[in-house]
């Protein structure tokens, strides 16, 4: 994810740009947080079961795309639970030492929020297990045949990890969550009243047809949200004199060339490509990479999801499949069946 290219402007990924203003629009409270509400209140009973218990609250672990608003939910619990939060990510974390000294500095009932869980190294995941499980850590003190393990025992902690890729996590280290909460891309009305929220509080005049369409076209992904409508209060601004309608929302959008499904350049260059020079597919992960110029971890994990989750790309055991609505979108003409082409069905370009 490291390689994505830095001038997309619907990347889900945080940006220097977005930290100004994720501070200001990040909710601090469970009913200031929009969507997910499933998880929302799962989260909730958990909360006020442990509060009425006077308990630490149990390990929570939450996965789901870029920017959907994994961190934002960590510190929204710990302010929940009144007790302080502590911030690091996987690869931040390098040795277990480093990780100890975390561990050994929190107080009752604080949480740990780790991003990126899955990128731990297996010698700091190893630390996590007692951690998590005993609220104990073992450290080694010495070396050669004079050294000895000595157990140090931690305060309840809740650990609250994120990640982007819940298949790579270990099995033992998912066993040791009690929570495990999925969060998805957020409709389109949710978007509207994140991004009317978000208006409000950064003082920018919008109607609501304004927000539907940034909403529309922001890859289900709030973080997007606020970056378009921070894109199109500017271009408002300098262009119509500052107040956001569809109009306006429509004519910025095209300028940015962010299209009505929240399609850019590269994905449409993606969909195209695997049209005109693959016959729509199925054609490997790895070719799509070098035909489009990616790495192939950056196909997989940042463009394919979002196209998938439209319906305009499928992943088959035997590669990737462009969808007749894909065709629709593109406006070339789909001489397939339903679901994806099929092979030899070479459309007209
Ligand atoms: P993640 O950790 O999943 O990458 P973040 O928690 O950093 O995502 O969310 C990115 C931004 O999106 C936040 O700063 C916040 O402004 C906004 N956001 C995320 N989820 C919500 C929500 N449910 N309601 C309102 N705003 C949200």
């Amino acid at each position: 994810m490291e390689n994505y290219p830095a001038k997309r402007i619907i990347s889900p990924e945080i940006r220097t740009e977005d930290f100004e203003m994720e501070g200001n629009l990040r909710p601090r409270r469970l009913s200031e947080y929009i969507g997910q509400q499933k998880v929302k209140e799962t989260i909730e009973i958990f909360i006020q079961a442990a509060r009425e218990r006077g308990e630490s609250l149990d390990h929570v672990l939450l996965y789901g795309p870029p920017g959907l608003g994994k961190t934002t939910l960590a510190n929204i619990i710990a302010g929940e639970m009144g007790v302080n939060i502590r911030v690091t990510s996987g690869p931040a974390i390098e040795r277990p030492g480093d990780l100890a000294a975390i561990l050994t500095n929190l107080g009752a009932g604080d949480v740990l929020f780790i991003d990126e869980i899955h990128r731990l190294s297996r010698p700091v995941e190893e630390i996590l297990y007692p951690a998590m499980e005993d609220y104990a850590i073992d450290i080694i003190i010495g070396k050669g045949p004079g050294a000895r393990s000595i157990r140090l025992d931690l305060p309840r902690f809740t650990m609250i990890g994120a990640t982007t890729r819940a298949g790579m996590i270990t099995s033992p280290l998912r066993d040791r969550f009690g929570v495990i909460s999925r969060l998805d891309y957020y409709c389109v009305e949710d978007l509207t009243t994140i991004i009317t929220r978000a208006a409000s509080i950064l003082d920018v005049k919008i109607d609501p047809e304004g927000a539907r369409e940034i909403g529309r076209r922001a890859r289900g992904t709030p973080r997007v949200a606020n970056r378009l409508l921070k894109r199109v209060r500017d271009y408002a601004q300098v262009r119509h004199g500052g107040a956001i309608n569809k109009r306006v929302a429509v004519e910025a959008l095209e300028f940015f060339e962010v299209d009505p499904l929240g399609l850019d350049e590269i994905d449409r260059r993606l969909l195209r490509i695997i049209i005109e020079k693959f016959g729509g597919g199925p054609v490997g992960l790895d070719t799509v990479a070098a035909a489009v110029g990616e790495e192939a971890d950056t196909v997989e994990d940042v463009y394919e999801p979002y196209l998938m989750q439209k319906g305009l790309l499928a992943r088959t055991s035997r590669g990737r499949v462009v969808t007749g609505a894909a065709y629709q979108h593109l406006g070339i003409a789909y001489a397939g069946k339903s679901g994806g082409p099929e092979q030899g069905s070479l459309p007209l370009p």
